[in-house]
Formats: structure tokens, sequence, C-alpha cells
């Protein structure tokens, strides 16, 4: 077995353990508990959970869906978080590798993509994206491009030059930077405009903060193609839930989950997409 192969399932079982710690953060975030302190427990009968109860899918599969204690049903959101981070988690893995292998890179795609998810399933469950995973979501970005837009002279050269001195030699792409902090505007700005234009009926002042973040992550042009694919899919899918009569046309539909899938969508293929549609016009 190779090194590659045992990785990629360490990376998928890890992002089953971050799926489970999610979907405490998110039930806790909701009743406004601190997702770190104390134990687990069931929403209905409160039973403390043990470890059998805690094993990422496993513990769903054997306790067929249902509490051990109280037998009440486990919402399905439990397994689906945990096999989507660690479907995701083997994905960022595989992605960074074609890349070119870097860990810092990786780590911050990975802390990056729990803090999407948590936005997908809080949005799609209670209509808000919360200021408590957005702000230090975008804060975070907002620091890594600092960083990864400061050149030192030896990581452009062949090592170190003699006689520079960390601090005194360095240089900030500052075109760079104030590009992507552009793009963050600029999504926000067109998302605002709707926003102010529908009153908030159609996207709330949250989706104006993801958008922000979305355009200092993901920088111009891949912003162009998450927005243009996250609205592809929430028409198709709102066209949808409207023939099937789930939703009405004037049913508030959360545009959270669609953004966050755009986003992702973007970061794997976001340039084959724009190549491809570059091409057409060539
Ligand atoms: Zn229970």
């Amino acid at each position: 077995m190779s090194f590659y192969f045992l990785f990629s399932i360490f990376y998928f079982l890890f992002g089953l353990c971050a799926g489970s710690f999610l979907n405490c953060i998110i039930y806790r975030l909701h009743i406004k508990e601190s997702s770190l302190k104390g134990f687990s427990h069931c929403p209905h009968c409160k039973h403390r959970l043990s470890w059998k109860d805690l094993i990422p899918i496993l513990s769903f599969i054997i306790l067929k869906g249902r509490c051990r204690y109280c037998h009440q049903k486990i919402s399905l959101q439990y397994p689906l978080v945990e096999t989507t981070t660690g479907l995701l988690f083997l994905s960022i893995f595989i992605f960074q590798n074609l890349q070119g292998f870097n860990p810092c890179y990786l780590f911050y795609l990975l802390v990056i993509s729990c803090f999407l998810i948590i936005i997908f399933v809080y949005d799609l469950k209670h209509y808000i994206i919360p200021d408590k995973v957005i702000y230090p979501a975008t804060g975070i970005v907002f620091l890594y491009q600092i960083i990864s837009n400061i050149q030192f002279p030896w990581t452009s050269a062949d090592g170190p030059p003699k006689g520079l001195h960390f601090g005194t030699n360095f240089h900030f792409q500052t075109a760079n930077f104030y590009f992507l902090i552009l793009s963050a505007l600029g999504a926000a700005m067109f998302f605002f405009l709707i926003c102010l234009l529908s009153r908030g009926k159609w996207l709330g002042f949250g989706d104006v903060k993801l958008a922000f973040f979305m355009g200092l992550f993901l920088g111009f042009p891949n912003i162009l193609a998450a927005l243009f694919l996250a609205f592809l899919i929430g028409a198709i899918i709102g066209l949808e839930l409207i023939i099937l009569g789930k939703k009405k046309l004037s049913s508030e539909v959360p545009f959270g989950p669609f953004l966050v899938t755009g986003t992702f969508l973007a970061l794997f293929f976001g340039e084959n997409l724009i190549n491809w549609y570059i091409n057409l016009f060539l």
C-alpha cells in the first residue's frame, strides 16, 4: 500500500471525526451552549452519550438511527455531515497534492471547509448565518491572505541571500492583496444591492457577509465562477421545489447552502470552468 493511499484513508477518517465535532458545534450554537465544554447528550432525553454512541457513522448504523436510551430517531443530519466532511477532507487532500503539497495551505483549507460546512447546515436549518461563524472565518482568510502575499527574497531565489535579515527585506504583494479586497467588496456590494432591492426577501444580510468572505477567499476571477454556480444550482433546486409543490415562488429559501456549494466547486474546478468559458469565445 502506498503512503498516498494511507494518507487518503487518514484524511477521510479525520474528516469523519471533524464532522462529528461540527454537528456538535451546530447543535450547541443553536442552543447557545459552549461547544467545547460539557458532555454530549441526546437532544430528546438528555441522556449523556458514551463513546459507543459517538463513533461517526458506525454508531448511527449500529443503533439503526435511534437513540440507545429513549429510542427517538436521530436526525439524518449527523451521518450526512460526518460523511460529507470526510469526503471533503479527502478531496481537499487530493486537490492539494495535485497542486503541489503545501501543509500550511492544506491545513488552512481544512479549517475553512469546517466553517463552510457549519454555515451550510446552520443556514439550511435556521435560515441564518451566525456572526460567530462568519466573522472568525473571514478573519482567518484575511490573515492568511496577508501572510501569503508577503514575499521573502529567499522564497523566490535559491535560499536566503547573505546579509539579508528577516523583516527588513521582504516585499508585500500589495497589488495582489488589493485585488482580493476588491473582489470581496465587489461580491458584497452585488449582494447588498439585491438585498436592498428585495428588502431582504431574496437574500439576507448574512449572505452579503458570506459573499465578502467568498471574494476574499477565492479572489478574482474564481469568485465569478462561485457566484455563477451558486445562482445556477439555486435556480435548478428552487424550480424543482416549486414544481414538487414543496415551496412557493414567494417562500423564503436560504441561499447560504448554494453559496457554500459554489465556493467548494469554484475551489476545485473554478479554473477549469473559467478556461472552458473563455475558450468558447476564442
Ligand atoms: Zn435519547
